[in-house]
């Protein structure tokens, strides 16, 4: 194994799942960081992938990524899918030096998502492991998990919206939280509930659909924690036809996609208690769909959120702030060390900084600076947007009623949403804000994820950066 040059990565071997494979002559000259190459019948394995894992330095320091580690996982990604792309059936990743990294990267590459393919026409993925004589077990486990949660948030992107409701989302979150047998606690309330508690905000947005909105309530309490939480809000719009401001039909379907930060929030909470993180976190979900129909909200309707503010809907398509408006407020309630809340919020977040980052509008500097550095670790970047006065003005300066949910001006969607948000977090409550838009789906930065759709991203982030949050 060590024959090889050590700026290559040696690391899968693997068994056959059928008898004849297709046999590789080019074994020579070097090989890039993203590529593998195949080698045959070396010793005990049938198959043998060397990656390339390239040069950490040639990361731009601009790049603000730790290119040693994003490198790692574009190698396991890379090796992974050239044995997987030959139908070998277990494969065996060596520690890249890097275990965490090496299990993030082969267990994200080793994905398709093809619940409702015929079985006789899916893919067959390989079984991965660690490599028996690797070291870093404790480590590939904690990217293993990582890479699982991951690919679960993956899941609950991708899911038709018909088959992802609210209810769905809801069970099937249960159920998985169900597994990991460390204490989570899923509560799960009903439109009675919301009403109850004068969430006529998030409300007002599931008025055209016969799908019941449900209100998530995940509780992690690992060992040790503080008795004050960590908040964690997340979108859940499991479809989103814009209401009766509707959406052009091209790309309606990506909407199923619009429970991204749902998505997220429960990932992450599952992750964390995977890992048995000393952390309390505490995840708030509004779920429902915004659909038109005879009883949907109209344009110019006013409504009002749980603390109070009157709000005028001059667009049902900015939907996810009039909910996350009250789970916000219902947060608060618990006094948490600080929220924060993530969305698939506006499109103009993609128009600012594409597909290759989140971006993150922050109350607390401190938070900011320790959210940015895990991004910086992870390769899922974050990306600091203002909060200047300028566009609470534009949110809120309006007479007969506290706010509108469209800005005044034009451009800075994200920005006057984001103050938007802000108007339901209490002044001295620290709080951040992701808008994750642009990471949604089919993100051309991070191809060796392997198949195409939604991402699951920033959740990696998420959880180093709740794991070591100090506000
Ligand atoms: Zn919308």
């Amino acid at each position: 194994m060590t024959s090889f040059d050590s700026s290559c990565a040696l690391f899968t071997w693997s068994s056959p799942i059928v008898d004849e494979f297709p046999r590789s002559k080019s074994t020579c000259g070097p090989i890039k960081c993203g590529q593998a190459r195949l080698y045959w019948d070396l010793g005990k394995y049938p198959a043998v992938a060397v990656a390339g894992l390239g040069d950490a330095s040639k990361w731009d320091e601009l790049d603000e990524i730790n290119g040693a580690k994003e490198n790692v996982r574009i190698a396991a990604s890379a090796g992974v899918r050239a044995l997987a792309g030959c139908k070998i059936g277990r494969v065996e990743v060596e520690d890249l030096e890097d275990a965490q990294a090496a299990a993030e990267g082969a267990l994200l590459a080793n994905y398709k998502f093809q619940p409702y393919k015929c079985k006789d026409k899916q893919t067959s993925l390989p079984e991965v492991s660690l490599a028996e004589q690797a070291e870093g077990a404790v480590e590939w486990e904690r990217g293993w998990i990582l890479g699982g949660a991951q690919n679960w948030a993956r899941v609950l992107m991708e899911t038709p919206a018909n088959l992802m409701t609210p209810t769905i989302f809801a069970e099937t979150v249960q159920t998985k939280m169900a597994t990991v047998g460390n204490g989570v606690q899923v509560l799960v309330h009903d439109e009675a509930w919301a009403k109850e508690k004068g969430m006529g905000s998030f409300l007002s947005v599931t008025n055209g659909t016969k799908e019941p909105a449900k209100f998530l309530e995940i509780t992690y309490k690992g060992e040790g924690s503080d008795d004050k939480c960590i908040a964690l809000v997340g979108k859940g719009v499991t479809f989103d036809s814009g209401g009766i401001s509707i959406k052009p039909s091209a790309s309606m379907d990506q909407m199923r996609a619009d429970m991204g930060g749902a998505a997220n929030v429960a990932a992450t909470i599952y992750a964390l208690a995977q890992l048995k993180a000393p952390v309390h976190v505490k995840g708030f979900i509004p779920l429902c769909e915004n659909m038109p129909s005879g009883t949907a909200t109209k344009p110019g309707d006013v409504v009002f959120a749980m603390n109070g503010k009157s709000i005028c809907v001059d667009n049902t398509d900015a939907e996810g702030r009039l909910i996350l408006a009250d789970a916000l407020c219902y947060a608060s309630t618990f006094e948490p060390k600080f929220i924060v809340d993530i969305a698939t919020l506006t499109g103009a977040i993609k128009v600012a900084l594409g597909d290759c980052v989140a971006g993150v509008f922050s109350t607390n500097s401190a938070l900011w600076n320790q959210i940015h550095e895990a991004g910086s670790d992870t390769g899922d970047r974050v990306w600091r947007m203002p909060l200047f006065k300028h566009y609470s003005d534009q949110m809120c300066d309006h007479g007969g009623y506290d706010l509108n949910n469209l800005g005044k001006g034009k451009g800075g969607g994200s920005c006057t949403a984001a103050a938007f948000l802000r108007e339901f977090v209490p002044k001295n409550t620290p709080w951040m804000h992701i808008d994750i838009a642009g990471v949604m789906g089919d993100c051309s930065d991070q191809t060796w994820m392997g198949a195409k759709g939604m991402t699951g991203r920033p959740m990696r982030t998420l959880v180093q950066f709740i794991t070591n949050a100090k506000v």
